[in-house]
């Protein structure tokens, strides 16, 4: 693999086939995300399967749960979509006859006159001009063409709503079953929301890992705290353009990268990344310029949403995002990371943190063919890969779930290896599984990361330097 930044896959009508996804992993997808603001369990159930079946034994491709949390949504409009023109007038909220529908008490308890409508992807905004119990007139302020079921949202308002939904909680349900390597929390506001779907996991199945998607100013508050509790974190541009003003968004990607990079939680950027292309064979320039961007910000994972979901060109989204990131990752600046450890240093830091520091150092010193970390919880290979090493990072691990999770971190390769009796097997188990699949070849130098005695989690303690045989 010559890509090292991972490639998150929003699945969708449009790749609804084997042979489309498999198009998409053989394009670069490493993880494939359900969105459960669309579509059926069914549905889902059947790519799950597919992918299981399409995977190989080197860094299978990761399943993403992704919750809908409580977003609003306009409810079925007279004719399935309704053109709004600017200065018209048009009525909003629930009763009989009104134009455009919103049902949800929790937004019609906060709407008053003067209020901002943001809907879709903000791209329509209405003023609320007078009205009270659920009926508004509003008056189009930027018109465009709503579409039944497209998102609303209230400028500047805070909703009383639980973490989770009753919808949240039924799809944690379902995903369970299905054992994926991730789930996402929408909306997050502070760090017990992840704490509240954690407890919830933890009864069903404690090794999956949950994602943070940070779309709120609130998150963003929280941000030190939520990472203390939190697996991975998203950048959510989308609904973070509604809550807050657009000229913020860019700051708050490159704040949320730097804190969650010093964290050593892996993380997305997504949404728009190449929105044009849902249309379009070929991206804008901006496009482009943003992709190489969100990479030399220092993100793990870039994100496909409906450019993969219903857009005409899914593949060549794939394509076209592999390339930019491929040319930009080359000319990632480390500095700002090293200088991040030497801070951590003076407040002391993990023994881990430290062995991965070692390790990449060595890395730049002697130029080894690869890195091989020997891990049990994946912990030393996503924090090796934060100080993002020019060498390949093969992880080598006995547990099925930290391979399916390291899909998302960056630059790493996993493969599955039985757990020896002794770590200098364990090694050579790891170096022959390698070899097998060509990742590495005889006579390669590699410099290995371990812990002693093998198997225990977080015990890293181990570095040697080794000659393929
Ligand atoms: P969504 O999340 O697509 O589920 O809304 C991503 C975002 O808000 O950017
Ligand atoms: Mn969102």
């Amino acid at each position: 693999m010559k890509r090292r930044t991972k490639i998150v896959c929003t699945l969708g009508p449009a790749v609804d086939s084997k042979e489309k996804i498999a198009a998409l992993i053989e394009a670069g997808m490493n993880v494939a995300r359900l969105n459960c603001s669309h579509g059926t369990w069914e549905t889902r159930e059947k790519w799950i399967q597919w992918i299981r079946e399409l995977n190989t034994d080197i860094s299978p491709v990761a399943i993403l749960v992704d919750l809908q949390g409580p977003k609003f949504r306009v409810g079925d409009i007279a004719g399935g979509q309704i053109e709004l023109t600017v200065g018209q007038t048009v009525t909003v909220g629930r009763g009989p006859e009104i134009e455009i529908p919103i049902l949800q008490d929790e937004i019609l308890k906060v709407m008053a006159a003067h209020g901002r409508l943001l809907l879709g992807d903000g791209e329509i905004e209405l003023r609320i001009l007078s009205g009270a119990d659920g009926e508004f007139k509003a008056k189009v302020v930027t018109g465009g063409i709503l579409r039944s079921k497209k998102g609303v949202t209230l400028v500047g308002k805070v909703f009383d709503v639980p973490a989770l939904t009753v919808k949240d909680i039924e799809d944690v349900q379902e995903a369970v079953k299905h054992a994926p390597d991730f789930i996402a929390l929408s909306y997050v506001k502070h760090a017990a929301d992840i704490r509240e779907l954690r407890r919830t996991i933890d009864r069903l199945d404690k090794s999956i890992q949950i994602c943070a998607k940070i779309e709120t100013r609130e998150a963003i508050k929280d941000l030190d705290n939520i990472l203390k509790v939190v697996d991975i974190v998203m950048v959510a541009r989308g609904d973070m353009g509604l809550q807050m003003d657009i000229e913020d968004v860019p700051l708050m990607q490159k704040r949320i990268i730097s804190q969650c990079t010093n964290a050593g939680k892996p993380v997305i950027t997504a949404t728009q990344m190449l929105e044009s292309m849902i249309a379009n064979p070929r991206p804008t320039r901006a496009e482009a310029t943003d992709i190489a961007n969100a990479v030399l910000d220092g993100t793990d994972a870039l994100m496909l949403s409906a450019e993969t979901a219903s857009g005409a060109y899914p593949i060549e989204c794939v394509k076209t995002m592999v390339r930019i990131a491929e040319k930009a990752e080359g000319h990632f600046d480390s500095s700002g990371v090293e200088k991040a450890f030497h801070e951590r240093l003076k407040h002391g830091v993990s023994h881990t943190d430290a062995i991965a520091h070692a390790v990449s150092d060595l890395a730049s010193l002697i130029k080894p063919h690869a890195i091989l970390t020997i891990t049990t919880s994946g912990q030393t290979s996503r924090l090796v890969s934060k100080f993002r090493p020019k060498a390949p990072i093969l992880c080598g691990t006995s547990s099925r779930r930290t391979l399916g999770q390291m899909a998302i971190v960056w630059g790493v390769e996993a493969i599955h290896i039985p757990v020896a009796s002794t770590t200098e097997d364990t090694i050579h188990n790891a170096i022959d599984e390698f070899f097998r699949h060509r990742r590495v070849k005889h006579k390669d130098m590699l410099i290995i990361t371990a812990g002693v005695p093998s198997g225990v989690p977080g015990n890293t303690n181990l570095i040697q330097t080794e000659i393929v045989k």
